[in-house]
């Protein structure tokens, strides 16, 4: 049986990371998704939980998919859920560089592999950031996320609450 560990932001989950879970889904028995805090990034719109919940309805129509949130390192995160390897996904060719060094690091600190699934180029240009960008100027992101994404992300940013 093979276990693979997703990690990610996810803040919040969109059609580009659901594309690269059914991937993984496919490939391995099972697929650990998890929602990580990344202070790099900055404040967080959603909380963990927010994210958790989100990915859970999200794929609930995977089987193999597991759900978890976590605030350590991912290798500790990978042992302990008992990941035979790392998944990321890789949208551009400026993705791979960071995603690269992250891979060999993981690998020098726990002998963790990590596996790179492409986009497929309608998703490639997705990006949570942007995501939350266009939401907080109430654009249309409902092709870019599932529909429970897209009530929050309105919850988030309410029409005329003064905060644009
Ligand atoms: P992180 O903070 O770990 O980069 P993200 O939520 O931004 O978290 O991304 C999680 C993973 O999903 C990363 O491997 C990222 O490259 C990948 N990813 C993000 N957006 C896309 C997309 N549109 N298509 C494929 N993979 C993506």
């Amino acid at each position: 049986m093979t276990t693979v560990l997703y990690p990610g932001s996810f803040d919040p989950i969109h059609n580009g990371h659901i594309e690269i879970i059914e991937v993984a889904s496919k490939l391995f028995d099972e697929v650990v998704v998890a929602a990580v805090r990344n202070p790099q990034k900055g404040e967080p719109l959603f909380t963990l939980e927010e994210r958790q919940g989100l990915i859970a309805e999200a794929t609930s129509h995977l089987d193999n998919v597991r759900i978890t949130m976590f605030s350590s390192l991912v290798v500790d995160l990978a042992r302990e859920v008992g990941a035979d390897f790392i998944v990321r996904g890789l949208r551009v060719v400026s993705d791979f560089e960071s995603e690269l060094m992250m891979a060999q690091m993981n690998k020098r600190v726990s002998g963790i592999d990590t596996l790179f699934i492409p986009s497929g180029s309608s998703h490639a240009y997705l990006a949570s950031k942007l995501i939350r960008e266009i939401a907080r100027y109430h654009g249309d992101i409902s092709s870019m996320v599932p529909p429970a994404v897209a009530k929050l992300l309105e919850e988030k940013y309410p029409r005329g609450d003064g905060s644009t």
